[in-house]
């Protein structure tokens, strides 16, 4: 197992966002977790990244005990934050120079990183503009490559595929899949469905901090789509009857 959740719970003061919590991740498996807004994907996908400390339970990264390790856990993994923090003045080649030698890659190695991802993203026309001038999908980009220079075991996307352009997205899902074939894990939350149903081994749908159905996907969407599944797991009120109300008041 690459990751292994067992029992994890976690509160933000007295609301408990992660309830009795259990999830195992293979090696070298591309992972999906869904769920709506507040479900708790962004905690869960921080505390598998080390970064978010936790109440109750174990969590192992590739062995590592999350909780008494929370620096060597994070320096396995690539996380790419919902809303990344960049450095606005700098260009996304100075930036990736700059991971590069915080992660302590050499150099050569970072540069070579960098580029092969940056051709492969097309993104050479961005090199010298600074990333503070950059659109939305293209700082994804910029963060989504930052996060691939240290080579992690484990990548963990919170909602990055959202803002990439299709060809972006393609190559994206390309690029996940060859990493995974090379042994990565790669553990993300998106709300594009059809992208999950197309890249993801198995997925989790989780509703208000537990999980409400997880497996194999093609186990999962046997006999209906993900989109079925996932309103008829999470929806909280008939969908239908809101449309109606709403065309009334809009009328
Ligand atoms: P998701 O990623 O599925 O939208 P989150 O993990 O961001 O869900 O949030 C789960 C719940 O935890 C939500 O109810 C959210 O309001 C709450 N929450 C998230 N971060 C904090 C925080 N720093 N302090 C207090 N509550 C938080």
């Amino acid at each position: 197992m690459s990751i292994r959740v067992q029992s994890l719970s976690k509160f933000y003061g007295e609301k408990e966002v992660l309830s009795d919590f259990s999830i195992e991740i293979r090696s070298g498996e591309i992972y999906g977790i869904l769920g709506p807004n507040g479900s708790g994907k962004t905690t869960l996908l921080k505390i598998m990244a080390g970064i978010s400390p936790f109440d109750r339970g174990t969590v192992t990264v590739e062995g590592i005990d999350a909780r008494s390790d929370q620096i060597a856990v994070r320096k396995i993994v690539g996380y790419v934050p919902e809303t990344p923090y960049l450095y606005e003045s700098l260009t996304p080649y100075e930036y990736f120079s700059f991971v590069g030698s915080i992660r302590e890659i050499p150099k050569e190695i970072a540069e070579r990183r960098a580029n092969d991802l940056t051709k492969a993203f097309g993104m050479e026309e961005y090199n010298d503009q600074f990333i503070g001038s950059l659109s939305f999908g293209t700082r994804q980009k910029v963060s989504i490559i930052a996060s691939l220079i240290h080579a992690p075991k484990i990548l963990i996307l919170d909602e990055s595929i959202n803002g990439l352009d299709p060809q972006s997205a393609k190559i994206f899902r390309d690029l996940l899949r060859s990493l995974a074939q090379d042994g990565m894990t790669v553990v993300f939350s998106t709300h594009i469905l059809d992208i999950a149903a197309n890249v993801c081994d198995e997925i989790a749908i989780m509703k208000t901090g537990k999980i409400v159905a997880e497996g194999k996907t093609s186990e999962l969407l046997k006999e209906r789509n993900l989109e079925d599944l996932f309103i008829e797991l999470t929806a909280t009120e008939d969908i239908s009857s809101i449309v109606s109300a709403l065309r009334g008041t809009l009328r």
